[in-house]
């Protein structure tokens, strides 16, 4: 097992990371540092986390064996870890509440938050109603658009939605409004950051909130590979999509260690990965320094960070924590893209064989699994971070399905062979 230590104690995974901040946010940014390092192992701090996450999550989330899928696919066994069950419907709640709980310790009485998918507002929303915070989350008003119950469901729960209206009006954007915001009123707000991107602590505190995932798969895979009879203990490889990487590094943490199981991280490739449409900052990027690290980039020759392109807001992101940059750079991870159609193809197909409605973004890492299983044998197997689910993008699924469903052959009374799916939608209801 090869000793991993990262980041070190200035916040470098390797090249990447660090903290790239204006003087204004250094004192804050110190200030959240010391509240981590002396809350991060405190047993009172760690206990009410667990606790947190048992009684308002419902952890642990469960692992769902896919037997039709995989017996489809003719392949590989592919697991579901079902972050989708969590409370708020996403991985983002575990983060949310971990550094809520630091903001209350820290006595600050106001939030900011920035989300895409409205995933990590809802999520922020949540935590701070339950805890008595002001709520004040930005989002890019394209966003606002495509994720419109998102949007209802945080001014439930009491936030202030704040539209943001320049640049590409999505993640990014909402990300520098709430910096702005911070510098503003360093006093009484703490900035509860989505994913595991921003300066220093941020990557390493995020990934450790969210690598409780990790951990309970860790555990829960020798059972349940002995209740299939199966001879494996661990996984031979662990999926996740990525956007900033916070799911991914959740369930990756854990099994750095465990050098059998590939880790693949799935972005997404948009139109192509050739349209100049796309998400894929790690395979198509270069190193450069955003929102507060150095990682890898969607830039032009000058420097410029050029417009994203994913089908799913919560992967529309130009840059990707700087931890990925890492892994991807030492080879212990690998990374790969999924196109929209892939990705929706993989939506209905899950809906229809396993009673599943996956997220858009979780979508790109199941129809990854379900491309790699083929290539593999039955006695071997594929773990997948079901990141979300997918109740938020109904809207959208309908509107590029056209009325139409991608059905299973089966649905037309056809032979399921060799875990063939339709390409083509098929009208199944006029
Ligand atoms: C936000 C979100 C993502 C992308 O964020 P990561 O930080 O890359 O995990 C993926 N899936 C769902 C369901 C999300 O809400």
């Amino acid at each position: 097992m090869m000793n991993y230590q990262q980041p070190d104690v200035s916040g470098h995974f390797g090249v990447y990371g660090g903290s790239f901040v204006s003087e204004t946010l250094t004192h804050a940014i110190n200030e959240l540092k010391a509240a981590y390092v002396r809350y991060q192992h405190d047993p009172e701090f760690i206990a009410e986390f667990k606790s947190e996450l048992a009684h308002f999550v419902g952890r642990p989330s469960p692992i769902y064996h896919a037997a039709r899928m995989s017996r489809e696919m003719g392949g590989a066994q592919i697991f579901l870890k079902r972050e989708d069950l969590n409370h708020t419907g996403a991985h983002k709640i575990n983060n949310t509440i971990g550094q809520a709980m630091l903001a209350k310790r820290m006595g600050k009485t106001r939030i900011i938050a920035e989300t895409g998918a409205g995933q990590h507002g809802v999520a922020t929303a949540t935590i701070c109603a339950r805890y008595g915070l002001e709520c004040v989350v930005y989002m890019g008003s394209e966003d606002v658009k495509r994720q419109s119950p998102n949007v209802y469901r945080m001014k439930l729960l009491g936030a202030t939605v704040i539209p943001v209206e320049s640049g590409s009006k999505t993640l990014k954007d909402a990300l520098n409004e709430a910096m702005r915001d911070w510098v503003a009123n360093v006093d009484n707000t703490f900035y509860i950051i989505g994913t595991v991107a921003g300066p220093h602590p941020y990557p390493m505190m995020v990934r450790d909130f969210q690598s409780v995932i990790g951990e309970e798969c860790l555990t829960q895979m020798p059972e349940m590979f002995k209740s299939l009879q199966m001879a494996e203990q661990q996984p031979d490889a662990v999926l996740a999509c990525v956007g900033g990487g916070s799911n991914a590094m959740g369930i990756f943490y854990p099994y750095i260690g465990h050098s059998n199981t590939r880790l693949i991280g799935v972005e997404a490739a948009g139109e192509g990965m050739d349209s100049g449409k796309h998400s894929c900052s790690l395979q198509l990027g270069s190193p450069g320094v955003l929102h507060g690290n150095r990682t890898y980039i969607l830039q032009d020759d000058n420097g410029q960070i050029t417009e994203t392109h994913s089908i799913s807001a919560g992967l529309d992101y130009p840059g990707v924590g700087p931890e990925h940059a890492f892994l991807k750079d030492i080879g212990r991870a690998e990374y790969v893209g999924i196109t929209d159609k892939e990705a929706l193809a993989a939506f209905h197909y899950l809906c229809r064989t396993e009673g599943i409605i996956p997220a858009l973004e979780s979508s790109h890492a199941v129809a990854y699994a379900m491309q790699l299983a083929k290539t593999m044998r039955a006695d071997q197997s594929i773990l997948v971070n079901l990141s979300g689910r997918g109740d938020k993008d109904i809207g959208t699924v309908a509107d590029l399905s056209n009325g139409e469903f991608f059905c299973r052959p089966s649905c037309q009374g056809q032979s399921v062979k060799g875990g063939s799916i339709s390409e083509q939608p098929i009208k199944v209801y006029s």
